[in-house]
């Protein structure tokens, strides 16, 4: 069959991988000048290897999704570290005993942190919104002063307003692990992710077209399916009203003769800038350089779409779009945008393998 797909992020990529190893043709295209969508990286005009959309850092539980991917990379371990600044100072984030113990001047053991916990949480059945689940784990001190004005920020809603998906990313803890994931597999694509697509999508059956709306290119006609990664809406002509994405502004900044700007990968500022946090690049891809790379994430409500957003209203809204989705005989939706859920990269790759198995029977 003659496939064509929208989208060259991870959802396309790995469609279009799958469905030429099965012996069909695949045209891949994207409105952007490159492959690799929101994980797409690049050396800067200093030569430093950035993530222009923001720090994409590789992390999952599947064994099969490592896997994967694993034919089309070697990989770097990296385990992500983050600080989140309160009042000047920076402590662990997640929450873990450590951050207790700096944040108050105590000594806990691990049993006296779950007994602190124990004793400042707010108990909350059900635990609906993220404010449930915050309020519920630490209380309301940890709540204000950690993710109250960064889900804000981030968000431009309160975190009564998001379903508890949103906080619950975020675990808590009694011991010291500072790491910001503990999945069996952490890690960076050795030469970075723009290579690690380029390989996936290398084969006779794919051709790759840039810079080229989906609505030109399916207007030519000759495609017996489509694969669509895009906004779920917007293929549908908005005609139920807009999905809201959340959108971010992303600032580069080089600093030369900066062997290196800050202790660990990225620094979370729940309470003060317009940016919720600075990632350094150097610290996820080992690169050695004179100088430093970094890039801080403002959030904004128009702009490129990077997050659905997970509200009982917009989940309303996406099930309308998802029931004409459904009726589609010749379309298939997969990836974060389509599917309108917040994933990780290694999900996306997980929905694309179960939507590729689906369409090659
Ligand atoms: P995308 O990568 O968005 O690809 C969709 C592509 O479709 C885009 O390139 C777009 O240009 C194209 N497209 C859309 N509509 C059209 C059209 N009409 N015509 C032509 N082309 C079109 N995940 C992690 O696992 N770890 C992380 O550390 C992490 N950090 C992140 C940080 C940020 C700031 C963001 C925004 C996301 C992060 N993610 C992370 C999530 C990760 O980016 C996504 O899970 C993944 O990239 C989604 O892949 P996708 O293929 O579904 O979508
Ligand atoms: N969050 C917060 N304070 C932080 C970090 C995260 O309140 O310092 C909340 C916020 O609502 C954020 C969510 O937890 O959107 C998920 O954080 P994560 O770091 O997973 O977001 P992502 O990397 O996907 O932007």
């Amino acid at each position: 069959m003659n496939f064509l797909i929208a989208g060259a992020g991870f959802a396309g990529a790995v469609v279009a991988r799958e469905l030429a190893d099965a012996g069909h043709t695949v045209h891949v295209i994207d409105r952007r000048p490159h492959i690799a969508g929101n994980a797409y990286d690049e050396y800067d005009s200093h030569g430093v290897l950035i993530h222009r959309y923001g720090p994409h850092i590789f992390h999952t539980n599947g064994a099969r999704i490592a896997e994967y991917l694993s034919r089309f990379t070697e990989w770097r371990p990296y385990e992500h570290r983050v600080l989140g600044v309160v009042d000047g100072k920076t402590y662990p984030f997640p929450i873990n005993r450590d951050t207790l113990n700096q944040l108050y001047g105590l000594d806990l053991d691990e049993a006296a942190a779950a007994a602190f916990f124990e004793r400042v949480r707010e108990p909350r059945d059900p635990v609906a919104t993220s404010e449930d689940v915050v309020l519920n784990s630490v209380g309301r001190d940890l709540y204000e002063k950690f993710f109250l004005n960064y889900t804000r920020k981030q968000w431009g809603m309160d975190p009564a307003q998001l379903k508890a998906g949103v906080a619950a990313r975020i675990p808590v803890r009694t011991n010291t692990d500072d790491r910001y994931f503990t999945d069996s597999f952490q890690a960076m694509p050795a030469e970075g992710y723009t290579r690690m697509f380029e390989r996936m999508l290398d084969h006779p059956s794919i051709s790759v077209e840039l810079e080229v709306e989906f609505d030109e290119v399916r207007a030519r006609g000759g495609y017996d399916h489509i694969i669509y990664t895009g906004p779920i809406d917007a293929f549908y002509g908005y005609r139920f009203g807009r999905l809201p994405y959340r959108s971010l502004r992303f600032e580069h900044e080089f600093l030369p003769g900066v062997a290196q700007y800050q202790a660990v990968g990225t620094v979370n500022y729940p309470n003060d800038h317009a940016f919720t946090r600075i990632t350094e690049f150097k610290h996820l891809t080992g690169q050695q350089h004179e100088g430093t790379s970094l890039v801080r994430e403002y959030p904004e409500a128009d702009g490129d779409p990077y997050y659905p957003v997970p509200s009982n209203d917009n989940e309303a809204l996406f099930k309308r779009y998802e029931s004409l989705a459904k009726d589609e005989a010749n379309v298939t939706f997969v990836g974060r945008l389509a599917q309108y859920r917040y994933y990780n990269m290694d999900q996306v790759v997980g929905a694309a393998l179960a939507a590729a198995r689906q369409l090659i029977g």
